[in-house]
């Protein structure tokens, strides 16, 4: 039995995942002495320490109390969480924050010359997968009955070898897709990276450390989060601006030297500034849009 006076936290060694969630615990104040072999890191700022693994076995790593807390995407996450409720086993860890990295989605898609008139397209055919659980729980939700053909890599040629008429795979920016000349029709499940941890909690000196670093990384997150949106707009356009920005705090509302009907405003905002939104903002008459990420805030 290993101690339990220190937290164990298991990220992926080598992938998408392992910068972004180095990047977050050394922001929440965490440093690390690593080892020879590179698959374990001690905590040297506090009793944290890291398993490097890979991602496939950080919900069982979690499951079986190898690990406290882990860093995984909600694919990987849920998957195996269908696949031990398929099996009877209980339900052992749960997702307790979201990141806001490692975004992708898992889609489903067809070669570049099919129409695609629905779900129904897939009618009796074969869909090459890693994530068999999600594909047929999506399946199931739109009345379709096809067969997933499990792949652990490589699904995108599957439909090319012979092995499968369409793939059902992550997806973040689609050129993987275009490179095979296959089209995204249908989005199964929209992923990022979490924090996950056992569903029973920690009954020992664990649990404070794990508090303290959800404080901490509940303030890295937030702060990620924040822009400071700085614009320009006609005093009576104000109001309805204001509307758009429903999470920024109050602005700061300043005059524009020999112009008495324009005011340049500034506003702490606590969400993600979006395209969409800024266009919404310009459509109700914000000029000059300026989005700045947000360093450190003390309140
Ligand atoms: P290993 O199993 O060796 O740890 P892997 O090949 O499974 O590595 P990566 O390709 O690094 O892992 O992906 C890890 C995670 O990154 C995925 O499970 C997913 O949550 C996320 N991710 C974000 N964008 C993408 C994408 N375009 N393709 C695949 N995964 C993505
Ligand atoms: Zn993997």
């Amino acid at each position: 039995m290993r101690t339990h006076d220190r937290l164990r936290i298991a990220i992926q060694k080598s992938g998408r995942l392992s910068d972004p969630a180095r990047d977050l615990l050394a922001r929440a104040g965490l440093s690390f002495r690593e080892s020879r072999d590179r698959l374990f890191c001690y905590g040297e700022s506090l009793p944290i320490d890291l398993l490097l693994v890979r991602d496939d076995d950080i919900p069982g790593l979690i499951a079986e109390g190898t690990c406290d807390l882990g860093v995984v995407g909600q694919n990987v996450l849920e998957e195996q969480a269908l696949e031990r409720l398929e099996d009877g086993r209980g339900e052992a860890f749960r997702a307790i924050r979201e990141l806001g990295f490692g975004r992708c989605r898992l889609s489903v898609a067809v070669p570049n010359d099919w129409d695609w008139p629905g779900p129904a397209r897939l009618e009796g055919l074969r869909i090459a997968t890693s994530y068999p659980q999600l594909l047929a729980r999506w399946l199931r939700g739109q009345g379709v009955a096809a067969k997933p053909v499990v792949l652990s890599g490589s699904v995108e040629i599957a439909p090319r070898l012979g092995k499968a008429e369409a793939i059902c795979d992550l997806v973040s920016t689609g050129a993987t897709l275009l490179a095979n000349q296959l089209k995204e029709t249908a989005t199964v499940f929209e992923s990022q990276a979490v924090l996950v941890a056992p569903s029973t909690p920690f009954g020992d000196a664990r649990a404070d450390l794990a508090a303290m670093l959800l404080r901490r990384l509940d303030g890295v997150l937030s702060v990620r989060a924040s822009k400071l949106v700085l614009f320009q707009a006609r005093r009576d356009a104000v109001p309805g601006l204001l509307q758009l920005l429903p999470d920024a705090e109050p602005p700061t509302v300043m005059a524009i030297e020999g112009q008495d009907n324009q005011v340049a405003l500034q506003a702490l905002c606590r969400s993600a500034m979006t395209w969409q939104r800024l266009e919404d903002m310009k459509r109700a008459g914000a000029s000059g849009l300026l989005v700045l990420p947000v360093e450190q805030m003390l309140a």
